[in-house]
Formats: structure tokens, sequence, C-alpha cells
């Protein structure tokens, strides 16, 4: 079965799933931040600016850690620092 990561539809088959992409322009992103085509920008996904802290988290990252890496990030991706702060408000980490 593949779903689409845009609209969540399911196809039982590959060839008719591909259809669905190229008929509706739906977005597939393979760049290895899942292990399944998903939606570019999802959480994990490494177009995501915020991937790399949530990866950090997931894989037992000090407190310090997350927050070198949170500056990271809003050093190279400005546009993301507010997500970043969001982020950290909910973590509770300043
Ligand atoms: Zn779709
Ligand atoms: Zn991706």
């Amino acid at each position: 079965m593949y779903r689409c990561p845009e609209c969540r539809t399911r196809r039982r088959d590959y060839g008719l799933f591909t259809q669905h992409i190229r008929d509706t322009g739906h977005r597939l992103c393979i760049c290895g931040g899942y292990h399944y085509a998903h939606r570019p920008g999802s959480p994990y996904c490494v177009s995501n600016p915020l991937s790399a802290l949530l990866l950090a988290d997931r894989y037992g990252a000090t407190d310090k850690d997350l927050m070198r890496c949170a500056r990271h990030i809003m050093q190279e991706t400005p546009h993301a620092a507010a997500k970043v702060r969001e982020l950290l408000t909910e973590w509770k980490l300043k």
C-alpha cells in the first residue's frame, strides 16, 4: 500500500500511486530523514531546518547539546529562528 504524504490517499499499486503524484503535483521527498517517502518539510525531513534539532532530541542529546544545535540553526537559517525558539520553550530550554 502506498500512501501519498501530501493528501494521505492510498494506492494499492505503485503505478497508480506514481500516476496520482503526477496528476495532482503532490510532492514526495526521499532525503533519508525518514525510512519512507514523505512530504518535503516534515519534522525530520532534511529540508526542514528544525530536523537536526528534533533528531538530536530523539537520539538523547543533552540540554547543552540541544542549545548548541539550536543556536547553530538560528545562525544558519534566521527565518527558522522563531520556530526554534518555540521548540525550546516547549522543551523548557533557553
Ligand atoms: Zn496526494
Ligand atoms: Zn525529506
